[in-house]
Formats: structure tokens, sequence, C-alpha cells
């Protein structure tokens, strides 16, 4: 396994896994926490390796690091939120799943690590079970749980964990990165806002579909000032997005569109560097929309709901019922 960009842009976690590893001071429970596109799982394999390793070292040689090189290693446990469509979360079933096994006889025996993503989306029922569980861990378990909402994680899984913290690349980097590469000014700013990772942002810029959701932000945007109607434009224009099952494409979308309605009032404030889409903003009044007319409050307002409404993503939501209510709601 590569992990040379983890190398590269998180020495303090690498630092802190080989210390407390040399040291002999591991945590039995590890919350890692960071953006998305922070190499958060490839630390948690790292871990892996440097664990399993018969020489603890990642020789790449023993039968350990064979397995896990191959990603079937009997001894790593997973479990990622699941669930149809929009709503997924980590359920108790795929938590009483996972002490089923571990108590299974003929196990073999050794050190064992639980890599659970996206703990934020695990349900209350779960979350209990996954305590008593992991109250009952013996020596050689370790579970590593990751998350790019730490305010979402249960208090109670929070306290019993180490919180490891994974830094963020600097946008102005990545949108200089993305510049060198031939992007233009505006994409780039997108894409730093998108991902915390450059290799995902640079596929990213070759997607058609961020290409048509960027295009239906703007016209939503222009929606506001001119005489369509959002919905209209919604339902005309956004039809792809409407038929679109991954919640990753909905929140792209409701994320840029609240970022174009920011970039509103940081026209009107005269802060141009702070803007994402400063060129479309710039070019409206070019096509007779009267920017300037921009009522401070009621941006403010409408970038409220349209927060209100990217929440309720995580329920099962009718979209069509869910975006007509919002810009509903917007238009006040
Ligand atoms: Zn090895």
């Amino acid at each position: 396994m590569d992990f040379s960009y983890l190398m590269k842009t998180q020495p303090d976690v690498i630092k802190l896994i080989n210390n407390s590893i040399k040291k002999n001071r591991l945590s039995q429970v590890f919350l890692f926490d960071g953006v998305k596109g922070t190499p958060k799982y490839q630390a948690s394999m790292y871990l892996c390796y440097m664990l399993l390793c018969d020489d603890h070292n990642m020789c790449g040689e023993c039968l350990n690091c064979k397995r896990l090189d191959e990603g079937i290693h009997p001894r790593v446990y997973q479990i990622k939120p699941t669930g149809d469509g929009l709503s997924q979360s980590i359920k108790k079933e795929q938590v009483d799943e996972l002490q089923k096994e571990f108590n299974e006889v003929g196990v073999e025996s050794g050190i064992r690590i639980i890599i659970i993503h996206d703990i934020d989306k695990a349900t209350l029922s779960s979350a209990n079970s996954l305590l008593k569980f992991l109250e009952e861990i013996n020596d050689n378990t370790y579970a590593i749980l990751l998350t790019e909402n730490l305010s979402k994680v249960l208090q109670t899984i929070r306290s019993r964990s180490q919180v490891v913290s994974f830094k963020k690349i600097d946008e102005k980097t990545l949108v200089e990165l993305y510049l060198s590469k031939g992007i233009d000014n505006e994409l780039a700013r997108i894409l730093s806002k998108l991902t915390n990772n450059s290799s995902e942002g640079l596929e990213y810029s070759k997607s058609e579909n961020l290409k048509n959701i960027i295009t239906l932000v703007k016209k939503i945007n222009e929606s506001f000032f001119n005489n369509s109607n959002p919905i209209i434009v919604m339902n005309e224009d956004g039809k792809f997005l409407l038929n679109s099952k991954d919640k990753n494409d909905h929140e792209i979308f409701l994320n840029l569109l609240i970022t174009i309605t920011n970039d509103r009032l940081f026209y009107l404030l005269g802060k141009y560097d702070e803007m994402v889409f400063k060129e479309t903003i710039t070019e409206m009044d070019n096509y007779g929309v009267d920017i300037r007319e921009i009522d401070y409050n009621e941006t403010f307002r409408q970038i409220e709901v349209m927060l209100e409404y990217k929440e309720r993503l995580n329920y099962n939501v009718n979209l069509e019922l869910m975006y007509m209510d919002m810009f509903i709601n917007c238009e006040g």
C-alpha cells in the first residue's frame, strides 16, 4: 500500500502512531477526525500494518503484510454506513454482527483491529452497543473510528477515544496546484472547497457530472435575480440531479449553492478575495442583473434556509419536494 501521501501531509499523525507503538502506550480506541479528503483511512491502514506485521515494521514480506496488501486480513474488521438511497447509517445489527464474529470459536488469535467509517452516522442504539462492546474488548483489540464531522459524534464516544485531528492542507496551496495544472481560477477555487485531497480534486475536475452541477448552481443563482423561477430551473435543467440517488451529488449541489449565495454577501462587503464564484458573480452585471440590489439580510436568511435543508438530506426525503419547498422558503 502506498503511504506517501499520508507521510507527506500528516507527519504528526505518523509520529504519534510510531511513538505510541515504540513506548507501548497505544490507545485502544482512536477517533480520527479530519475534513473530506484527509487520509484518515490510509492512517488506519498504516496502524494495521504496524501492529500486524511480524516485524511491526511493514516488512511487506510476512504473511500478515501480504494479507493486508490483498485487503483480506481476517483480523481486520470494517463497518461502513449502509442503507438505501440517501439515508445511510451504521445500524445496531452491524455492531451485533461484529460482536458475534468476535466471539466465534476458532478465530485466529492475535491482535485484532476494528475500523468504523463515518462513526458520526451511527444511530443512537448502535452507538450504545458499540460503547458497551468497546468496554469489553481485551488488550489485543484496537478500534479506529473515522469521521469528517467531529461535532456530530456522540460525546460518550468522543470521551472514550483518543481524538487525533488531521491537518488540513491550506486551500490557497490547493488552488495554486490546480492552476498549475491548467484549471481555471473559478473551478480551482471550487475544487479546493470540495475536497482537501488534491488527487481527488483533479479527478473531480474531469467529471462531467460536476460540470453539470456547477452550471445548475449558476443558473439557480441567476434565477433569484432575473424573471425565471428556481423551481422551474430545477425541474428543467436539474433533472439529472433529481434522478441521482448519490447523496454526494446532492451534498455538492447544496454546498455550492450555499457558497455562491455567500459570495453575494462577500461581493456586497467588497471582500472579493474571499469569493469562490468570483467571476460568475462579478459578470452577472453584464447580462442585466443588478446584483447591487442584493438585500443583505434577505440573502443571509436564504443561506440559513439552505443550511436547514441540507440537514434534511440525512433523512429519506422526496428530493423533488424537498428542493421545491426549499426554493419557496428562499423566496420568502
Ligand atoms: Zn510484515
